[in-house]
């Protein structure tokens, strides 16, 4: 086997993991994996495995066995004492999980099929994942971000074990700025940079980020390492191309030769102090001997950005504590605010009360481009502003999906037809009707109309809808979609990348069961249709769509005209 350790006490634990093998040992595995059974990474997963691979998660050699696993959840620390806050394991499905038994290896793969590495079982447990959202996430609350993904996209069961790699996942952007540790060590000797600066962020770097991550610098007499992640996003999302973009141009912002950067590919926890202690182990592994905590580590906001979950002194106390251990030198930062009258940037808790100050959120700053409004030059730099417009145009030139959702009979399909014919006088953009039948026929016809094949087809029909917005054009919907679920799954994706107008056709039960177009209603009063929509499975009523249209006693003229008035009034047309 290959050697997997290096010792060097500069790494976390005192040693460098490399989990790559050598050619030799890469041939022989490629023999046996034949005959082995096959796991297969979601993203997620493939950031964690990128990072146990390069040594950024030095010293961990593998998914995390049991008793590591239990040890950092009770205590922060690996078996062998090593402070480890956050933990790294491998969940599986109860299906990939039964065939599979402690002491045997098994392969793993990219979503692809390629393969990537052996593994070799120490353990296989199913996760309790009450414990572990109660002693990672102090909240077992699902609308912090952390704990709605523990529940609804971590699978039953977890594999530890060491891993022998024979490939990096696969990338193709952005080639010279993925870095392995020991290459970014490399570059620092070459640089002759002794004190480095870790800066870990998620965000477009604006002005105040940039204001935050040269005062430490200053601080801390050292240059700067950027280590945004970029987990979880990937090729087709073009936000993620964007924001690297933006990056690209902030480091030139920095004195010459004092800042360099490093993508990520980490998929965060949300776990407040736990994920942060994990960023700055990484960054320890990469070679920073300081790292930034700025305002906003300690936080989770709830998935609607209501509250926060973990509060400021927590973090301080085991920031404090953790920097010791780690030998690292911690740069707290407070939240920095304008003052436009200084025209300078100022830490919020240091303005004088009375005086007038602002601040604009990396989110604040992409909404305002999004609905075509102006962004103040305090508050970033000109390419970052100009590339943001690139990836979000004002409304009149992004795509968006039109989304109707109501009983049958309600009148989705006539007034799609009416919009869709307005939307081609208009002319402006391409324009698609995706109406329940015709996607059935062309897309979905091998599904049955059972509520789970209903369910499949809406989702497509989404997904259609998202690629077509994504390329500027207008995607007219109209399926019965009665589940909330799918539709908030639908809103989400389409959201990301242009507009999503929902209409529910709110034409009551009684009218549209007396015009009972297709005759369905009465099949399924008279019990020879099951499972239909509004009389034995329900509809559930969409709580806040951007239009909500009655088409009693309306013409579909009328109806049409009410979704007009709204795109118009959003300047969308
Ligand atoms: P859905 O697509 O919601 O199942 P359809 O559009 O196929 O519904 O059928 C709706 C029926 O209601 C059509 O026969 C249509 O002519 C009639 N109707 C009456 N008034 C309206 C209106 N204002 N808007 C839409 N349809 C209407």
């Amino acid at each position: 086997m290959t050697d997997f350790y290096a010792s060097d006490s500069s790494y976390h634990g005192g040693q460098w993991v490399n989990l790559l093998v050598d050619p030799e040992r890469s041939a022989l595995l490629k023999k046996i994996c034949t005959d082995l059974s096959s796991i297969t990474l979601n993203d997620r997963q493939l950031c964690d495995f990128e990072l146990l691979t390069t040594g950024a998660f030095s010293p961990l050699t593998g998914f995390m066995n049991r008793s590591n696993y239990e040890s950092v959840l009770d205590r922060m620390k690996l078996q062998d004492g090593t402070l480890w806050p956050v933990p790294i394991c491998l969940d599986i499905s109860e299906t990939v999980a039964r065939p599979l038994e402690a002491g045997q290896s098994v392969v793993i793969r990219d979503p692809e099929g390629f393969l990537l590495a052996v593994m070799h079982v120490e353990d296989i447990w199913k996760a309790d994942k009450d414990k572990e959202a109660a002693l990672l996430y102090g909240t077992a609350d699902k609308s912090h971000p952390g704990v709605a993904d523990l529940f609804g996209n971590t699978a039953a069961y977890y594999i530890g074990g060491s891993l022998e790699v024979l490939s990096l996942p696969l990338h193709f952007d952005f080639k010279p700025l993925r870095m392995t540790p020991p290459e970014v060590r490399g570059l620092f000797r070459k640089l002759g940079w002794n004190r480095i600066l870790g800066f870990h962020t998620v965000n477009t770097i604006h002005r105040p980020e940039f204001e935050v991550a040269i005062r430490a610098m200053q601080k801390s007499r050292a240059n700067l390492l950027l280590l945004p992640g970029v987990g979880m996003t990937g090729p087709g999302d073009f936000d993620y191309y964007t924001r690297v973009r933006c990056y690209r141009h902030v480091i030139g912002y920095f004195p010459p030769e004092s800042a360099v950067m490093s993508l990520l590919p980490v998929s965060m926890r949300m776990a407040g102090p736990r994920d942060w202690l994990l960023q700055c182990i990484i960054g320890k592994n990469y070679g920073c001997t300081h790292f930034i905590v700025g305002h906003q580590h300690a936080y989770s906001g709830t998935s609607n950005g209501a509250l926060s979950f973990y509060d400021d002194d927590t973090t301080r106390a085991m920031v404090q504590e953790s920097a010791q251990a780690l030998g690292m030198s911690i740069v707290r930062f407070e939240e920095l605010v304008y003052l436009p009258f200084e025209d300078e940037f100022f830490p919020r808790d240091q303005v004088a009360p009375g005086t007038e100050s602002i601040s604009l959120t990396s989110l604040d700053i992409r909404e305002r481009i999004r609905s075509g409004r102006k962004i103040p030059r305090w508050a970033t730099f000109a390419e970052v502003v100009a590339e943001l417009k690139k990836a979000y145009p004002s409304p009149s030139r992004q795509g968006f999906t039109v989304f109707f959702t109501g009983l049958s009979g309600a009148g989705k399909s006539t007034i799609a037809r009416v919009l869709y014919a307005k939307m081609l006088e208009i002319g402006k953009r391409p324009v698609t009707l995706l109406d329940g039948d015709i996607v059935r026929l062309n897309l979905s016809n091998e599904l049955s109309f059972s509520k789970e094949h209903r369910d499949i087809n809406v989702r497509r029909i989404g997904f259609v809808a998202s690629e077509i917005t994504k390329n500027r054009g207008v995607a007219i919907c109209a399926p019965i979609a009665p589940y909330a679920a799918t539709r908030h799954e639908i809103r989400a994706n389409i959201e990301a990348c242009g507009g999503f107008i929902e209409v529910h056709v709110a034409t009551p039960l009684d009218v549209c069961e007396k015009r009972d177009r297709k005759g369905m209603y009465a099949k399924a009063r008279a019990g020879l249709i099951k499972g239909y929509t509004g009389i034995d499975d329900p509809y559930e009523i969409p709580e806040a769509p951007e239009v909500r249209v009655d088409t009693t006693g309306k013409t579909p003229d009328e109806a049409a005209q009410e979704i007009l008035i709204y795109l118009g009034q959003k300047r969308f047309i």
